[in-house]
């Protein structure tokens, strides 16, 4: 059967270029790089320049970048690290009701250690309002966290505006960028941003490490305590084949960043349009236009997401159902619910989330089964009417 990978926003498969990196980690250089002989060296060598190649996709300075264990480690790191480091001038935070779960439970647990959170709500298109986010500063705020791209509907948010309104107030500005990365240009010299958090997992490097940008002079209590490494902010030995796995993939992301949207921006069009010729009764779920090339988000009524997601499977496509995280349960995205889509729209919820190596006969094998398990699908559903047939 024809397998056809459609849960990019997941997790990547791994580049074999960062899979040669890895293996060349793993069976010639296995130095500690803390160690001053020559093992130590050249690992040393490798980590720094796996530091340097992160920090030129992002046009920061090598001193600016942390690793870490995950994405969710580097958000922890920002809002934590930011909170406990700045008490002394405030215990507020803002940020958004649709952050990854890594922001909104890290959020959560500091409003149960005394901070105060404001949960931005998000319109019917997934968009912040700016004049909200106004509104929402004190003069004890200091941090907002907003991300960059949701990682289920894919909607951007104005971080330029964010980072220039958090900037002028004097508050510290995060941003978890761990699905733009790689699919858009995000210059953090150009960007009002302080701190983003970016993950390998999701581009073409392995799960078990992460990256947070810290910009110069910005003072972070650590939460991992023990050595040195990382300039004391993140202490353990280093995971040295991650870590060189997520430099080549950032050498890789940033050689074709342009090439690359393109292609996923065709690809995501051809599902889509092809979508709206063979079915009605359908939703996107998202802003129409500021969102990632790489992912659409779609409701068919009456078809419950799991139900299609099962059904495509058997088919070998590989598709999710709002968040990786909330898969087996039926509980309705809180993305979507925090977009005001009913809770039967938002049950109906589709990620289809495109990648490097998807190709054009990809999206067509899913156009040619979707028609028909919709239509199964809605048959089998009591709220189901069916258009009547024309009378003779
Ligand atoms: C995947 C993801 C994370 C978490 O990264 P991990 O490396 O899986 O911990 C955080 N934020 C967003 C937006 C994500 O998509």
């Amino acid at each position: 059967m024809r397998r056809v990978y459609l849960d990019h926003n997941a997790t990547t498969p791994i580049h074999p270029e960062v899979g040669a990196a890895m293996q060349h980690y793993i069976q010639e250089v296995w130095g500690n790089p803390s160690s001053i002989h020559w093992a130590g060296r050249d690992a040393r060598t490798g980590l720094e320049e796996a530091r340097e190649r992160v920090a030129a996709l992002l046009n920061a300075d090598p001193d600016e970048v942390i690793f870490t264990s995950s994405g969710t480690e580097a958000d922890n790191l920002a809002l934590k690290g930011v909170a406990y480091a700045r008490r002394d001038r405030g215990d507020h935070i803002i940020t958004t009701s649709v952050e990854h779960p890594a922001v909104i439970e890290t959020g959560q647990a500091l409003e149960k250690e005394g901070f105060r959170v404001t949960w931005l709500r998000v319109d019917r298109q997934g968009m912040v309002d700016l004049d909200d986010l106004r509104r929402a500063i004190t003069p004890k705020t200091i941090l907002i966290s907003v991300m960059t791209a949701n990682n289920e509907t894919g909607v951007l948010f104005p971080i330029q505006e964010i980072g220039e309104l958090a900037r002028e107030r004097g508050i510290l500005f995060h941003t978890d960028a761990v699905q733009a990365v790689g699919k858009l240009l995000l210059d953090v010299k150009a960007l009002p941003v302080d701190l983003l958090s970016l993950s390998a997992h999701k581009i073409y490097a392995p799960k078990g490490v992460g990256a947070l940008y810290i910009r110069r002079g910005l003072k972070l209590r650590p939460l991992i305590h023990g050595g040195h490494q990382e300039k004391s902010r993140r202490a353990g030995t280093e995971n040295m084949v991650g870590i060189v796995a997520l430099g080549k993939a950032a050498e890789l992301a940033r050689q074709d960043l342009e090439g690359e949207a393109a292609h996923l921006e065709k690809l995501r069009d051809r599902l889509y349009e092809g979508i709206v010729k063979v079915i009605d009764g359908l939703h996107l779920n998202g802003h129409p236009e500021h969102r990632l090339p790489s992912t659409l988000n779609v409701s068919f009524e009456h078809v419950e997401g799991e139900s299609l997601l099962l059904s495509l499977d058997l088919e070998g496509v590989a598709v999710s159902t709002g968040s990786a995280c909330s898969a087996g349960t039926l509980e309705p995205s809180h993305v979507l619910v925090a977009m005001g889509l009913s809770p039967e729209i938002a049950r109906g919820a589709i990620r289809f989330s495109l990648g490097k190596w998807n190709t054009a006969e990809d999206v067509d094998y899913v156009l040619d089964l979707l028609p028909s398990i919709v239509k199964r699908l809605r048959l089998l559903s009591p709220f189901y009417q069916p258009a009547p047939l024309p009378k003779a």
